[in-house]
This record gives C-alpha cells, sequence and structure tokens, in this order.
C-alpha cells in the first residue's frame, strides 16, 4: 500500500518592534542579562499590561498580506501552565478571537505553483530563556514579553521539500511586509510541525504527531525527511502510532518521543481580565492597509509581465526591492527594458560591489565594523549620475551612434565621473563611424595585413569573417559600426 504525509506548521515569529507587547521594555536582543525588563515583564503581582499598538498593527498587516479575514473583534486569553523562564505562569495569547484568520499563501514550487491555506495569524507573548551551567541554571527574561505572531497553517503540506519552500516563502513575505526580521540565528523564526501519514487517498487523518521547538527551515525538512518515512513503517507493519509530541535531535538525526496525548497540557484558556478586547477601527484599518506592500512573488510576476524579463532577470529585483525600484523608473522610460536590466545587473552591480570593497581597512577593528555596515547599507542613494544618464546612454546604443564596446566604455566613466552619456562620447570621440569611406580604409588595410583568414573566407569559412570584423574594431577603437564592417568586408573578399 501507498502512503502519504499531510502536514501543517505552525510558525512564530518575533514582530519587529521598538518595545514589548505589554511595557515599555526594549525589544533588543543581545542586551546583557536582565536589562531589559521591569515588573510587567516579569510578572510581578498587580501590574497592568498595555497593548502596544504597532504590534496589533504588524499582526493585522501579516493578514493583510496573507489574504486573511480580519474579525472586527479579537480578544486576549490567558494560556495557564507553569515554567521557569515564564514568572507570570500564563502566557497571554489570542485563543478562540484571533486577530486575523482564514488566509492562504501562494509559492513556487517543484516548477508550478502551490497554495497553502492559513488558519490563522494570532498575537502572543515570548518568554525568557533558561541557561543550564554545569552547577546551575539561569535565567535572562529580556525576551520574556516580546510580540511573537503565530502563524498557523492548515495541513495542507505534502513533503519536506514543500514545508521548506513555503517556510522560505513565508519569510520573504514578513521581511518584506518589515513584519519581522526572521533572523534564524537569533531565533526570531521558531516552528512546531504536525505531521501524521494515512494511506494515499483516505480522507481521514492519522494521529498527530508534533515536532516541538524547531528553530532552523533546514531542520524542519530533515525531520520530516526522517520522520515521515518512520511513521510509514509503524503503520505499513500494522503498527499503530498515538497522538504525541516529539522532538528533533539535530546531531543525531532523529525525532524522539516526549509525551503523549494522556499527558497533553491542559491549558485552561480563559479571556485575560486585564485587557479589553481589541476591535479596530475604519480609521485604524486603513492605516494598516496603507502599510500593504507588493508580495515578492506578485512582483516577480509582474515585473516578467510588464517589462518582459527572464525569470532569472526578475528573481534578482525581487529580491533586492531598491535596485528593482531602481530598474523601474529607468525601464519606463525606454523601449527595450531588458537592456535596462543587462546594464543593472550585470555592469551596475559590479560596479557597486566594487566601489565597496576598495576601502578594505587592514586591521583597525573599528573601521572594519564601518565596512561591513556599508556593505549592507543602500548606495543606489549616492550614485553620481541620475536614472535619466541610464536612458541616454540605452538610447545610445539603440540608435546606433555608439557600439557596445564604447557603451562600456561610456557606462564606466560616467559611473566614476557622473558625466553625461552625450558629453563622454563627445570627449572621448566615441561616436561610431558609419562613414563608409573611413570604414573601407580600415577594411583595406585588416584584408592586407591578414591574408590567411581572409582567403579562409573565401574558400567558403564564413566564421573568418568574425575575426576579420574583430580587427576592424580593434582598428577603429571600436568606433566602426560592425553592422557596415561587415557588409564591406564581404563585399571585398567576395570581390
Ligand atoms: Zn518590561
Amino acid at each position: 500500500m501507498e502512503y502519504e504525509a499531510v502536514i501543517g506548521l505552525e510558525t512564530h515569529v518575533q514582530l519587529k518592534t521598538r518595545s514589548k507587547m505589554w511595557c515599555g521594555c526594549a525589544n533588543a536582543f543581545g542586551a546583557p542579562p536582565n536589562t531589559n525588563v521591569c515588573p510587567v515583564c516579569l510578572g510581578m503581582p498587580g501590574v497592568l499590561p498595555v497593548a502596544n499598538d504597532e504590534a496589533l498593527c504588524l499582526t493585522v498587516l501579516t493578514g493583510l498580506l496573507l489574504h486573511c479575514e480580519i474579525p472586527r473583534f479579537a480578544k486576549f486569553d490567558r494560556k495557564n501552565y507553569f515554567y521557569p523562564d515564564m514568572p507570570k505562569n500564563y502566557q497571554v495569547t489570542q485563543y478562540d478571537c484571533p486577530s486575523t484568520r482564514t488566509g492562504y499563501l501562494d509559492f513556487e514550487f517543484g516548477g508550478g505553483m502551490a497554495r497553502v491555506r492559513i488558519t490563522r495569524a494570532h498575537l502572543e507573548e515570548d518568554v525568557g530563556k533558561s541557561f543550564h551551567f554545569e552547577r546551575h541554571s539561569g535565567l535572562d527574561f529580556n525576551r520574556a514579553g516580546v510580540p511573537l505572531l503565530e502563524i498557523v497553517s492548515e495541513p495542507d503540506l505534502t513533503n519536506s521539500d514543500m514545508a521548506y519552500e513555503y517556510l522560505n516563502a513565508l519569510k520573504d513575505v514578513l521581511l518584506q511586509g518589515g513584519i519581522s526580521d526572521c533572523d534564524m540565528e537569533k531565533g526570531m523564526v521558531r516552528c512546531d510541525v504536525n505531521v501524521s501519514v494515512r494511506p494515499k487517498g483516505a480522507t481521514e487523518l492519522g494521529s498527530k504527531i508534533e515536532i516541538k521547538n524547531m528553530n532552523s527551515f533546514s531542520g524542519v525538512r530533515r525531520a520530516l525527511e526522517y520522520e515521515i518515512p518512520r511513521q510509514i513503517a509503524v503503520v505499513s507493519k500494522g503498527g499503530k502510532l498515538v497522538q504525541s509530541t516529539r522532538r528533533w535531535d539535530d546531531v543525531a538525526g532523529i525525532t524522539e518521543e516526549m509525551r503523549t496525548k494522556e499527558h497533553a497540557h491542559d491549558y485552561r484558556y480563559f479571556p485575560e481580565p486585564d485587557l479589553m478586547p481589541f476591535e479596530p477601527s475604519d480609521a485604524w484599518l486603513a492605516e494598516v492597509q496603507s502599510r500593504v506592500v507588493e508580495l515578492p512573488l506578485a512582483r516577480k510576476q509582474r515585473l516578467m509581465r510588464d517589462y518582459q524579463l527572464p525569470a532569472t532577470d526578475a528573481e534578482v529585483f525581487q529580491s533586492d526591492v531598491e535596485l528593482g525600484n531602481y530598474f523601474e523608473n529607468v525601464a519606463r522610460q525606454v523601449k527595450n527594458p531588458k537592456a535596462v536590466a543587462n546594464w543593472i545587473i550585470n555592469n551596475l552591480r559590479a560596479k557597486l560591489a566594487e566601489s565597496r570593497t576598495g576601502f578594505q581597512p587592514v586591521s583597525d577593528q573599528e573601521s572594519a565594523e564601518e565596512t561591513r555596515t556599508s556593505a549592507t547599507s543602500p548606495s543606489l542613494s549616492t550614485l553620481k549620475f541620475p536614472p535619466q544618464s541610464l536612458v541616454e546612454l540605452v538610447g545610445l546604443v539603440e540608435n546606433k551612434t555608439i557600439s557596445n564596446s564604447a557603451a562600456q566604455q561610456v557606462f564606466a566613466e560616467m559611473f566614476d565621473t557622473g558625466k553625461s552619456p552625450a558629453a563622454i562620447v563627445q570627449e572621448k570621440g566615441l561616436a561610431q563611424v558609419s562613414d563608409t569611406g573611413a570604414i573601407e580604409k580600415i577594411c583595406d588595410e585588416v584584408i592586407a595585413a591578414n591574408p590567411g583568414p581572409a582567403s579562409d573566407f573565401k574558400a567558403g569559412k564564413v566564421a573568418a569573417l568574425n575575426f576579420l570584423k574583430g580587427q576592424v574594431m580593434k582598428l577603429s577603437k571600436g568606433k566602426a559600426n560592425p553592422g557596415v564592417a561587415g557588409e564591406i568586408l564581404e563585399r571585398k573578399l567576395k570581390a
């Protein structure tokens, strides 16, 4: 019998806010332990939480980006459980009335498109961190109360690669929307994986096994690559799986059982009495709506459609939004957007990278730090030439005023000095020579100097003409119109 896997993911994402969810403490990674804490996030008795408006905004914005419904009534609930890194002994979350529900995420998978339905994206708070030393343990509450978004998918995923691609697509959306920095190294994204198997084509779901607290997408993929065959092996031998929670041991490459359904938590959810329900106004929702950005996939598809770009070019402008905006600004003004894409992708990017590494410091710690920052900082804004110059350059090649090789020189000069292409062409005498008299003279010289290739061409070796044409271009310092040169050479050799 053939089996299939059914996978759903719960993805926890730290929101990109300045302060925590219920207090004014900084939401900052890497501070010394217990320096970003106050009575509220330490769970002292008698304190009152105040909801972070930006966190609510980012939650609803995520809902809009994932095509979710935004209910006009949402509320917060207490999820009760004991854990040393959570001194309140409860976590505030959204249980039965979340801020967003029933959406979807489309992404590219297996050469086509895939859609995973989103059950809900709800707002909650992160807990502190435990550290275990040789003879004692330590607790750091800097993370306690950091706003956390839980994005729950429907069980629409069917294999490990698909889960991996879904997570990456979700991350792209969250990054593009400014929802989270999604820094995996800093634990900003964590995943719980729900996976079961069933006979292929069956409608009933198998026993759900949850793999908790995965902190890398590749870990999720590896855990599923282990867990799915494990489950199939059990049921195909007539064994029975019970609903349970497992953990992934990344070093050993296996999942291990932590607890079964009988030992599942009863969280005794009840409405949070210290917080008002959240009922967004029209004006508030309009404000969030104005922050909706174009999704990465939609952007790629639009660039391919509107500018006839190949997928590889569109992907460059999809991942580098600033560069993409720059491209569109120039491409709108020309007949051949592909030429603009070539200049930006092949020349401009290389030049920018070159100028960034140009002032590599030797040993100074501080300036090394500066270089690292500037390597990621935008540098399109500091370009010496205006976008209009690129429009002009493309036009000069298009109307054959300059050859492609001359255009390379013009671009380099324009990048370094900011001078206009027309001025550079004039100054350096780069205008293409279409004057047949001048080219004819050069062709005669080239044929005389290269009797071998010339007779090769006469004997029928067509490729020899390219060599001779190259010589004409060289002799004319790239100024001869290559089309005219080719015609003249051919005519002379055939004569
Ligand atoms: Zn605090």
